[in-house]
């Protein structure tokens, strides 16, 4: 099989990318489930992010930015639901008032478009109920429909002759004569080599491991910089009450803190009009499996957190919801990390793609097509 591009992993990441590299180069996407998108890229809030919380000059900011106009074309063009049905980001007290107005001249700052300060009469006319001190509104926030817009993804992709190769696990990987030696694990066991010029590490929580297969350091070293995850997972509850969630108008946050992992415990609502409560921000252990089951484990946090939205949630409002992992550069304690996108000799390491990854996806494919040379 002759390709160019060898893709690992088939999350929205792997397969935007998949999907741009493909209209210049051949393409193959290895990845180890038997479909797509079983990992992260479907267990996230579906939030089109603005671009708000980010430092000036970070990837996380200009691919947020750029990917948030990028995918709501997308979703236009491809016919992935969606709805641009924006985001109120609250300050409870009026003593956060500051930090919210720091919020928004920062998020103005890096040019994020349709942000406005509101009064405590205004939030309450657009979310009726919500009694705060004021609110950012953010009108570029949305919310897309995840599974279809990766089913849009790797249609397009096809359509231009990229291969997928679903339950190919990459076990091994080494540097060859013009490019790489690919050894991957099939779906009856055997073991297979595959040669490629180029190659992108789209692996998500497993990105690192990947990355030292190649001999690069985790923690460090002279031909990279440090790309070791930490874990952290992320739990939802979902509103199962049609009366409590027939109230919610657009996305809720409350300010963020930077003692949190996450955003904050927020309500968010899905394509479908489903209500959840969420994520909040659980370091992992070193060792602890991943299980993308919830066991319902942290019901009274939800719904405290719940009721500065819903005061009269009930604990039978809610039910377990989904689970994520953020895979994170930065450890507990320690401030948060850009995402590390970085290039050596024709590969492509792509690490800590933890929230806005989905939303700057499509922006994030193009990054790697220009790391690469593939495009100017
Ligand atoms: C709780 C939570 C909420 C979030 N909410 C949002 C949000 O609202 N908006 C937003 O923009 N972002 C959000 N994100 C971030 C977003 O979900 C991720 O940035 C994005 O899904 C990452 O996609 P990915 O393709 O890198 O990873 P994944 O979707 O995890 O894909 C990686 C793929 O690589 C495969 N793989 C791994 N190792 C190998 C191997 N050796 N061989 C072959 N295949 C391999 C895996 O099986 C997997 O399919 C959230 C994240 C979390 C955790």
């Amino acid at each position: 099989m002759d390709v160019d591009v060898v893709v690992i992993g088939a999350g929205a990441i792997g397969l935007a990318v998949a999907a741009h590299l493909c209209l210049r180069q051949r393409v193959l996407v290895l990845e180890r489930h038997h479909t797509y998108g079983l990992e992260n890229s479907s267990h996230n809030s579906g939030v089109i992010h603005a671009g708000i919380y980010y430092p000036p000059g970070w990837l996380k900011t200009t691919l947020c930015l750029e990917g948030n106009r990028l995918l709501y074309q997308w979703a236009q063009a491809y016919g992935v639901p969606y709805r641009r049905l924006g985001k109120l980001i609250v300050a409870w007290e009026e003593d956060e008032l500051p930090q919210l107005e720091a919020l928004l001249r920062g998020a103005q700052a890096n040019g994020v478009p349709d942000l406005y300060l509101l009064y405590p009469s205004e939030v309450a006319q657009l979310q009726p109920g919500l009694r705060v001190a004021g609110a950012i509104y953010s009108g570029s926030s949305g919310i897309v429909d995840q599974m279809a817009f990766m089913r849009s993804l790797l249609a397009e992709a096809q359509s231009h002759g990229a291969l997928m190769a679903f339950h190919h696990e990459v076990v091994a990987l080494r540097r060859g004569v013009d490019g790489f030696v690919v050894v991957y694990r099939g779906p009856e066991g055997e073991e297979g080599e595959l040669p490629c010029r180029f190659l992108v590490n789209c692996a998500g929580l497993w990105a690192d491991r990947v990355g030292a297969m190649l001999g690069y350091e985790p923690e460090g070293g002279p031909y990279n910089p440090p790309f070791r995850h930490c874990l952290n997972r992320g739990t939802y509850f979902d509103v199962v009450n049609r009366e409590v969630a027939s109230q919610v108008r657009c996305l809720l946050y409350p300010l963020p803190h930077s003692d949190r992992a996450g955003l904050g415990v927020h309500v968010t609502i899905d394509t479908e009009g489903q209500i959840h409560l969420g994520p909040d921000a659980q370091w992992v252990s070193p060792g602890e499996p991943i299980d993308f089951r919830n066991r319902g484990e942290g019901l009274e946090r939800f719904l405290e957190a719940g009721r500065r939205f819903f005061p009269h949630l009930r604990p039978q409002d809610l039910a377990p919801g989904q689970v994520g992992y953020r895979p994170k550069l930065n450890r507990p304690g320690e401030p948060p990390c850009d995402f590390l996108i970085w290039e050596d000799r024709g590969y492509v390491h792509l690490g800590g793609i933890e929230s806005p990854g989905l939303t700057a996806s499509l922006a994030i494919a193009r990054y790697v097509s220009r790391l690469l040379g593939v495009e100017s």
